[in-house]
């Protein structure tokens, strides 16, 4: 079973639009009930029983079960008896807006953090339709149930073989532009690719964009760079109005629009860069991402974090659609290891380069940590029971090296 995420652009008619905010204002307040009465629950049980509770508001016998995922979607039909304006939208749509809260909350439960949030007016940006008899889509129009036909520009073609499985309209720029997420799904199972052809490593820095073990790089865009300064003039212009005032509201759509453009140039970098990788090689190694946070003691790490994020995990679905192999290694040491001798080179993050005092080899500090990477790649490759191995000695040498020939020799072992 395959999945995929496909996102079009909407364009739905004025009273589309209202309808359609109304619907996620409706859905915000249901989840901020649903979300209140969990709260509730879970306040009453944390005083004493002996003991009456004074700072308790709210008192729950304790016969009253926990308000479950079943039981607070159990509870809408009746709700809507008593809010019609809960009737008016689709039934789905409403239990997966109680289904959201629940996913949270038990995401909650797992790892111990990011307890579910009420929603202020206008956080709330998106729902979803959970199911679809028939193909709602069309060349120019996407079927929504309850809402109509709305103008969609398909840009790519939903592939033959797949079905509708949800839909997801969200908000996007403050209620100015509107998308669909549709979920397709298809039976046929695309195996991964092995590795194969030419390989290479690659480590993403903040200097340049990336550097493949080949010595080739790819340099950080400058256009990305103007528009961020061009998004810091915007906000600061918009810190100068009066809070809610018609003109603040205008420069905050107006913020709100540049981070989508910015947000979507970037992704379209991610995209080419990826591709342009696939041509290069056709067996792809990557640094995991560290999950402590970039060892590399950087500015604005989440940031960075988040684009790097986005861009592995791009390269490894363009990698899967063009039949490359692609996977990760770990990220510990790469930057701090000479790549020919493997001996210790602990370097502060201001030199940039890697000079190492046992063999000598000098190359670029990014140079070095994607050539490591690239080992890494291999060394996972080598099935456990070939014992000891070693590289061909050209590999080294060239930082890419064709696996094919390799492989069978070790396949023949
Ligand atoms: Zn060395």
């Amino acid at each position: 079973m395959l999945t995929l995420n496909y996102t079009y652009r909407i364009y739905p008619d004025p009273a589309q639009q209202s309808l359609i905010q109304d619907w996620l204002e409706t859905c915000r307040q249901v989840y901020n009930y649903s979300l209140r009465e969990m709260k509730d629950w879970l306040a009453s049980r944390k005083s004493l029983i002996d003991r009456c509770s004074l700072e308790k508001e709210y008192i729950i016998p304790a016969i009253v079960p926990f308000p479950s995922y079943q039981r607070q979607q159990d509870a809408l039909p009746k709700a809507k008896k008593k809010f019609p304006r809960l009737a008016e939208i689709h039934s789905q749509v409403l239990q997966t807006t109680v289904r959201r809260l629940h996913d949270t909350w038990e995401n909650f439960q797992k790892r111990s953090f990011g307890f579910p949030r009420f929603k202020k007016l206008g956080q709330f940006k998106s729902f979803v339709f959970p199911q679809f008899k028939t193909n709602p889509v069309t060349n120019f129009q996407i079927k929504l149930p309850k809402i109509g036909d709305v103008a969609i520009r398909l840009h790519r073609p939903i592939p033959d073989g797949f079905i509708v499985k949800q839909v997801r309209v969200l908000s996007k720029a403050r209620f100015t532009q509107w998308y669909v997420v549709i979920t397709i799904e298809s039976d046929v199972s695309v195996p991964k690719a092995p590795a194969h052809g030419r390989a290479i490593g690659i480590d993403l820095g903040l200097e340049r964009f990336l550097t493949a073990s080949d010595n080739s790089s790819v340099e950080r865009p400058k256009f990305l760079k103007s528009l961020q300064s061009r998004l810091k003039v915007l906000q600061r212009r918009t810190s100068r109005k009066k809070r809610h005032s018609l003109n603040w509201e205008k420069a905050q759509i107006k913020v709100a629009k540049l981070h989508h453009h910015i947000a979507n140039t970037r992704i379209d970098f991610h995209l080419k860069t990826a591709h342009s990788l696939c041509e290069q090689a056709q067996t792809i190694f990557a640094e995991d991402l560290n999950p402590v946070g970039l060892n590399r003691g950087m500015l604005k790490k989440e940031c960075v974090d988040a684009s790097f994020g986005q861009f592995l995990s791009l390269l490894e679905w363009v990698c899967w659609k063009r039949g490359a192999y692609f996977s990760k290694v770990s990220p510990y040491g790469t930057s701090q290891t000479c790549p020919k001798c493997k001996v210790h080179v602990s370097k502060p993050l201001s030199q940039r380069e890697h000079l190492c005092p046992e063999c000598g080899y000098q190359t670029s500090r990014d140079h070095a940590a994607a050539e490591m990477v690239f080992l890494r790649g291999l060394e996972n490759l080598v099935p456990k029971d070939f014992g000891e191995w070693k590289l061909p000695s050209n590999t080294v040498l060239s930082g890419a090296m064709s696996l094919d020939k390799w492989l069978s020799r070790n396949a023949q072992m």
